[in-house]
């Protein structure tokens, strides 16, 4: 029996109902213009979120996590309702909330994803729920409204206002794949991602940076796309080119214009990373990414010195492409190297951040791997 089903019952003296797994996940490139209607290239993680549930025959939720202390929170069905605070559970609770269950429900979560890595553990704790509930109270939900639910959850319920990437991923991805995702409308392609057969690898570096900036600055770099929006007076910054964008300069603030010029370039990027992934073309995909991190680093401005210091350590040791992944101002930094440059590369950035002063950076590798599912009893 699995570990956490045997938790369960020792934590809820009855046998779970329904297992279910969801991925982290590493966005390949794309990097904040989910918000924007963009184009984004993810590829699901192997670590995963695992949830088991019972439904209750009362109106009694009791959630527990297996990386939280043993503490079970419990509220009754009618209290499900946005509310303030910290607790963890609230991204448990809101994905209840927003699918509306009609019964208590009993769930102990296991996380393998690092929590607040930028991997988006928070989304494969929402995804691994929802599949779960659609299953055992026979939603009948398809990906991308499981995608939409989940990230309302978050949004409205946790009060995080993050884009539909990190749910539409963790639930949609195939394992060898990355998926391009079009956040308009959600309809999404699987692209051959297959590194390893070309020897190559994609190291993940968790910085282990939290810089405060998160929060304002995210949500700053948002209202300014929406501004170049609203004053351009087109629909979204999907809906211009790079060249119709930059001739109209003029008409925004710089700052604004810079904001914005990030997103535009950001989008062809994606397109570009397609197109050399179709051709395994891993050197052009390289120097796309290496284009990310400078937009990210110096239009967009969500780098941060820890970020920084890991892109550059990985090119210095020969990466063919790296950049920071993820909302910014910390988390991870993603390189594109030959698998036998790892090992050196993750000693060069440990003595780097060291010299720094730096907190020690974590390391993971992964390949694309399967999005949300429900494990078999
Ligand atoms: P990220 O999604 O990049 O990991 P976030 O700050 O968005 O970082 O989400 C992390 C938060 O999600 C944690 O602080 C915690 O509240 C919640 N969370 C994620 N996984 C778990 C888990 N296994 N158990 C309890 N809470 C979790
Ligand atoms: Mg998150």
């Amino acid at each position: 029996m699995l570990e956490i089903a045997k938790r369960f019952h020792d934590l809820f003296g009855a046998a779970p109902e329904v297992l279910a797994a969801a991925p982290g996940r590493v966005n390949l490139i794309g990097e904040h213009i989910d918000y924007s209607d963009g184009f984004v290239l993810p590829f699901a993680i192997s670590d995963t979120t695992v949830v088991a549930l019972a439904k209750r025959p009362d109106d009694l939720i009791r959630i527990a996590s297996m990386q939280k202390s043993s503490d079970i929170v419990e509220m009754h069905l009618q209290d499900l309702a946005p509310h303030k605070g910290e607790s963890w559970a609230r991204y448990a609770l809101g994905v209840l909330w927003v699918l509306g269950v009609d019964s208590g429900v009993d769930l102990l979560i296991d996380g393998r994803v690092p929590l607040g890595a930028g991997l988006s553990s928070s989304a494969a704790l929402e995804c691994s729920i929802a599949t779960a509930v659609n299953h055992a109270f026979n939603l009948g939900l398809s990906l991308p409204e499981l995608a939409r639910a989940t990230q309302k959850a978050e949004n409205d319920y946790v009060g995080v206002p993050c884009g539909i990437m990190d749910q539409s991923v963790s639930l949609m991805a195939q394992p060898g794949s990355a998926l391009l995702l079009d956040c308009r409308d959600l309809s999404s392609e699987n692209i051959p991602f297959l590194i390893a057969p070309q020897g190559l690898e994609l190291l993940i570096i968790d910085t282990q940076a939290h810089h405060k900036l998160v929060d304002g600055g995210y949500a700053e770099r948002r209202a300014s796309c929406e501004k170049a929006v609203a004053e351009l007076g087109i629909s979204s910054l999907r809906d211009i080119s790079v060249a119709q964008y930059a001739a109209r300069q003029s008409e925004l603030d710089p700052v604004t214009y810079i904001r914005g010029f990030h997103a535009v370039t950001e989008m062809k990027r994606v397109l570009d990373a397609v197109e050399a992934l179709k051709s395994n073309n891993f050197t052009r995909l390289g120097e796309l990414l290496n284009q990310s991190h400078r937009s990210l680093r110096d239009d967009y401005t969500v780098s941060c010195p820890e970020l920084n210091l890991a892109v550059d350590t990985a090119l210095e040791q020969g990466a063919l492409g790296a950049r920071m992944v993820g909302g910014g101002f910390g988390g991870s930094a993603i390189a594109l190297m030959r698998t036998e440059q790892v090992k050196r590369c993750e000693s060069a950035i440990t003595k780097a951040f060291s010299e720094a002063n730096f907190k020690a950076p974590r390391f993971f590798t992964s390949l694309p791997s399967a999005g949300a599912h429900v494990i078999p009893s």
